[in-house]
C-alpha cells in the first residue's frame, strides 16, 4: 500500500503558540502526523510526497471567495503591526445574521465557524498541501492502485464549501471524492471519525452522484452539535444519498461495527464503484474529544469489513487525538483492511 504525505502540512501549528481560549492546547498537534508516519514506516509501506496538483481539484469543491479569504487572510491580518501570530474570529455569522462583509475580521467570522479553526502563518500552505495529498491518493486509485493512504493534516471533514471548522479548512475527503466522480467513478464516502462529517455532508447534500455515510457520536452530545442527526437524509437530487448513524456516548466495538456494517450495506445498494474513507481514530477509548470506547480489535474489524468490499479505496486521515494510541490503531486498521484484501 502506498502512503502519500507532504511535509508542508506541518506548517499549520497553532499549538506552538500556546493555549487556546478553552485553556487547552490546540489538539491537532503536528505530532499526530509524525506518529502515524512512523507507524507506516515501521510497517514497511512505501511513502511518497504529493506533487502539486494545482487549484482546480480544490476549486471543484470550494467556494472561490472562501479560497481567496484563506489564501490572503493571514497576510491581511499581519498588515496591522499589533496583529500577533494567530487570526481568530471574535464575532461569527450565525442564525439571522449571515451577511458577507468585506472587512477582514467580518470575513473571519463569516468563513471560520468557531475557535477551533484559527489561521496562522502556515495554515493556507499546509491546507493546500493536505488537499494535494488527497488528490494524489485519488489519482493513484484512478490509475489502478487498489488503495492509497492519504496521510492528511489538517483534516478536512468539518470544512464546508465555504466554511472552516473543527481543525478543518479544505475538505480532503470531498476533494478526493469529487476528483473520482469527475473522472466518471461513482464514489461513496464512509466517515468513521467519531465526529459527524458535517462539512462533507454539506458539500454533497444535494448531489446524488456521491453517497455519504457518517458513523459518529450523537451530535446532541458532541461536536459538531448542529448537524449529524439521523433525519438528515439528503435533499433534491441528493435525497436518500446521505446516511447518518449517530451512536450514544460510551458505545464500544459492537455498536460501532454494527453501524459500519449498516453503512457498507447502504453503500452496496447505492452501487458505489469506489470508496473514500474518512479515517479518524478518535472513536478510540480515552480520546480527549469524545467518549466512544473502540479499541484495537474494533479498528482491525472495521478495516476488515471495509477491505472486504474490494472496491478501490482512498483512505483519508481525519482526527484522533490520543496521540499515544494513534499508531497502534492505524496498524490495527491496516492489518484488518489489507488482510481482507489479501484474503486472509
Ligand atoms: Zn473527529
Amino acid at each position: 500500500m502506498i502512503t502519500i504525505i507532504n511535509p508542508v502540512q506541518a506548517m499549520h501549528d497553532p499549538d506552538a503558540l500556546g493555549p487556546m481560549p478553552n485553556g487547552r492546547g490546540y489538539l491537532d498537534v503536528t505530532k499526530r502526523a509524525e506518529t502515524l508516519l512512523a507507524t507506516i514506516n515501521q510497517l514497511g509501506h512505501s511513502v511518497v510526497s504529493a506533487p502539486d496538483h494545482g487549484m482546480a481539484p480544490i476549486a471543484a469543491v470550494h467556494d472561490a471567495g472562501y479560497l481567496e479569504f484563506l489564501r490572503t487572510a493571514f497576510d491581511r491580518f499581519s498588515e496591522n503591526p499589533d496583529a500577533g501570530p494567530m487570526l481568530r474570529a471574535w464575532a461569527f455569522a450565525v442564525r439571522q445574521m449571515d451577511r458577507k462583509p468585506g472587512e477582514l475580521m467580518g470575513q473571519a467570522g463569516y468563513y471560520l465557524s468557531g475557535a477551533s479553526s484559527p489561521i496562522v502563518a502556515g495554515t493556507w500552505a499546509a491546507s493546500v498541501a493536505s488537499a494535494h495529498v488527497a488528490v494524489e491518493s485519488a489519482a493513484r486509485v484512478l490509475a489502478g492502485a487498489a488503495e492509497a493512504y492519504a496521510l492528511c493534516r489538517p483534516s478536512g471533514h468539518h470544512a464546508y464549501a465555504d466554511l472552516a471548522g473543527g481543525f478543518c479548512y479544505l475538505n480532503n475527503a470531498a476533494i478526493a471524492a469529487r476528483y473520482l466522480a469527475d473522472a466518471g467513478r461513482k464514489p461513496a464516502i464512509l466517515d468513521i471519525d467519531v465526529h459527524h462529517g458535517n462539512g462533507t455532508q454539506g458539500i454533497f447534500y444535494r448531489d446524488g452522484g456521491v453517497f455519504f455515510c457518517s458513523v459518529h457520536e450523537d451530535p446532541s452530545h458532541n461536536y459538531p452539535w448542529y448537524a449529524g442527526y439521523a433525519d438528515e437524509t439528503g435533499d433534491g437530487a441528493g435525497a436518500g444519498a446521505n446516511l447518518n448513524l449517530p451512536l450514544p456516548p460510551g458505545s464500544g466495538n459492537a455498536a460501532w461495527l454494527a453501524a459500519i456494517e449498516q453503512g457498507l450495506g447502504a453503500i452496496d445498494r447505492f452501487g458505489a464503484d469506489s470508496l473514500v474513507i474518512s479515517l479518524g481514530f478518535d472513536a478510540q477509548a480515552g480520546d480527549p474529544t469524545a467518549s466512544l470506547r473502540v479499541d484495537a480489535d474494533g479498528f482491525r474489524a472495521a478495516g476488515r469489513a471495509i477491505g472486504r468490499a474490494g472496491r478501490p479505496t482512498v483512505l483519508v486521515q481525519e482526527g484522533g487525538y490520543l496521540v499515544a494510541h494513534l499508531g497502534m490503531h492505524l496498524a490495527a486498521f491496516l492489518n484488518g483492511f489489507l488482510g481482507a484484501r489479501a484474503g486472509r
